[in-house]
């Protein structure tokens, strides 16, 4: 179910003079906030910071304002990530939150040493290849969508348990406190919370307490207003008393399982709402993965990104490793775009047909990631002809001395575009990159009664039925099993020592918005804000590239359609962020200077301007 993303400015000022207009659109002007009406806390907004001390880039001002408290006052990256995530449950319930999962990546400064975490939601260990079939046949996709079936043992508790057990300096509790406030005192609907409430009213009605918690008297919540959710504050002060334990063996727990096993649904509403199989057996038995990061080096940088269940790592670096087959920084905008789209085409064919969870298929990712799989990959891209998708795979266990695919096309199947990013670094030079979803925009719509937050829908990102029929397909549902997830949180090297890293929500745009933005900064030469900032295009092995509006209406869209590309246009791919180790030491946090209305970028001490590249 696509929820397009809007364009509206988060953090909108309310002026006297528009009050009519405003009220029109459901904004509030300000004397009419709700008691406890509390915009002047609300930090500014900014893509770009320097400075020193460390940096925090997230979608949202409240979120990284957390993370650089925790950063101020002596904690590590690891410390502000989790504030910072904490934070993001709160102001951005709609993709982030503890019924949710993600992954984490981060760079020891004093090891060098890149590690990860696997937080991905599992399904119930009674989970089968049918999850998704009723008489052989797949359920709809929205049903599946809102429904207890979909929802995922959540693995987002279970993430921040592990990082602040293995790298942490600070206490969950200590890390929750920032979160607990602003769940507690509220924090100043604007106009994208209130545009992404729109979009899921009808079925957020369906379910009472998502009702109460997001729709204050049955209406959408007005802009300027104060959203307060309690009921996460509480959960947040149970998880600061008792651990994540509170989820995984407790009450939070229980009531996780009680609400998927009989989703809460209005008297008299309409929706079939499909139960889901999970037991407090599945809670009990949840455990993160620390997995190797994948690697690949890119004309004289490592970049590490998450392995499997993540196709995000190993199709990111597989279309690094096409494109490096030749020189990006001196072809003209239409060759390097079309370059670009190619190498993702394939890389997408591949991914497609080979990734899923590594426990239950054998996932060729050595292959992936070699340099030789992939020149006998990039030997299709051709600068006067574009390929025809779906694409056939290559092997990558026995990549072909020839320029052939084999085997029949795996297309990309649907994913939702939502999700949300944190890029941290501390002083100590310590990155974390780490980007964590409940799935759809509004995860499956079900609140936990009395516990403030949604449960995902993550389990909908598995193959309902294989993609193609007659093919082994990796991402079909197993018991325990994790789906695929495209989330690519990314971290590059240069001898041993971060430069920069970067992540981005949006389903499977996800590896299109990391490799572009990186492409970008690396090969183009772009400032960090700039590489994030300029228009993207998606091609995901689909007949159509996917372009933002400022390529849709640029010259380059004729010049390339020319050629033989296909495009349809897409209002807005994923709001990334990302942060830069300066060449003179300072730090730089990068985020969007207009998706989702804009980032928010911030440094513990800001110290001069950003470079000019
Ligand atoms: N479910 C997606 C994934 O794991 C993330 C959610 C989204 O961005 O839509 O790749």
């Amino acid at each position: 179910m696509a929820l397009p993303r809007p364009t509206t400015h988060r953090r909108l000022p309310v002026l006297t003079a528009a009050a009519t207009l405003l009220a029109a659109l459901g904004v509030a002007p300000a004397a009419a906030a709700t008691p406890g009406h509390a915009p002047d806390r609300t930090p500014e907004k900014t893509p770009v910071a320097v400075g020193y001390g460390g940096v925090v880039s997230s979608v949202d001002p409240d979120a990284s304002a957390a993370g650089i408290e925790v950063l101020r006052k002596g904690g590590n990256a690891v410390d502000a990530a989790v504030a910072t995530a904490a934070a993001l449950g709160v102001t951005e319930p709609y993709s982030a939150g503890i019924g949710g999962g993600g992954f984490f990546v981060r760079y020891d400064a004093k090891t060098g040493k890149v590690s990860t975490i696997d937080g991905r939601e599992r399904a119930p260990l009674s989970a089968g290849p049918d999850l998704f079939l009723e008489n052989g046949k797949p359920i709809p996709f929205p049903d599946a969508v809102t429904s207890g079936l979909g929802v995922g043992t959540p693995g987002t508790p279970a993430t921040w348990d592990t990082a602040l057990r293995t790298w942490g300096s600070r206490s969950l509790a200590e890390l929750l406190r920032p979160a607990q406030r602003l769940a507690r005192d509220g924090f100043t609907v604007d106009a994208t919370f209130r545009q992404q409430t729109a979009e899921n009213q009808e079925r957020f009605k369906d379910f009472p307490a998502t009702t109460k918690l997001f729709l204050p008297g049955g209406r959408l919540p007005v802009v300027g207003t104060t959203l307060k959710n309690p009921d996460l504050a509480r959960t947040y002060e149970l998880l600061a008393r008792q651990g994540v334990d509170a989820v995984y063996q407790g009450e939070v727990g229980r009531d996780i399982v009680r609400t998927v096993r009989k989703p809460p649904v209005a008297p008299g509403a309409h929706r079939v709402v499909r139960p889901g199989d999970l037991t407090e057996k599945d809670l009990r038995a949840y455990a993160t993965k620390r997995q190797e990061p994948t690697r690949t080096s890119y004309r004289g940088l490592d970049v590490y990104g998450m392995a499997p269940s993540s196709s995000g790592g190993t199709t990111v670096a597989e279309a690094l490793n096409i494109l490096e087959n030749g020189d990006l920084s001196r072809l003209d905008e239409k060759t390097y775009l079309h370059r670009y789209i190619e190498a993702s085409r394939i890389a997408f064919a591949d991914r497609n047909r080979w990734v899923g969870d590594p426990a239950f298929e054998k996932v060729p990712v050595k292959g992936l990631l070699s340099q030789r799989f992939a020149d006998s990959r990039a030997c299709l891209v051709k600068d006067d002809a574009v390929l025809t998708s779906p694409l056939a795979p290559g092997d990558p266990s026995r990549p072909a001395s020839s320029c052939t695919t084999r085997g029949a096309a795996a297309p990309t199947p649907y994913e939702g575009e939502n999700t949300t990013h944190l890029t941290v670094a501390d002083k100590w030079g310590n990155v974390v990159a780490y980007t964590l979803t409940i799935e759809q925009t509004g995860g499956s719509g079900i609140t936990v009664p009395g516990r403030g937050f949604l449960l995902n829908n993550e389990l909908t990102d598995f193959s309902f039925t294989p993609v193609t029929p007659g093919v082994h397909d990796p991402n079909l549902p197993g018991p325990g099993k994790r789906p695929r997830s495209s989330m690519s949180p990314t971290i590059v090297l240069e001898h041993g020592k971060p430069v920069f890293a970067l992540g981005a929500p949006g389903g499977a745009t996800i590896i299109t918005t990391v490799l572009q933005s990186l492409l970008n900064h690396v090969d183009r030469g772009m400032p960090l804000v700039d590489a994030i900032a300029a228009p993207r295009a998606s091609q995901r092995n689909a007949a159509a590239t996917e372009l933002e509006p400022g390529l849709w209406n640029s010259p380059l869209r004729r010049q390339l359609e020319a050629k033989g590309h296909v495009f349809k246009q897409n209002a807005e791919i994923g709001a990334a962020t990302g942060v830069q180790r300066l060449p003179d030491g300072r730090w730089l946090a990068a985020a969007e200077t207009a998706r989702r209305g804009g980032g928010s970028a911030m440094v513990v001490r800001p110290a001069g301007k950003p470079p000019v590249h």
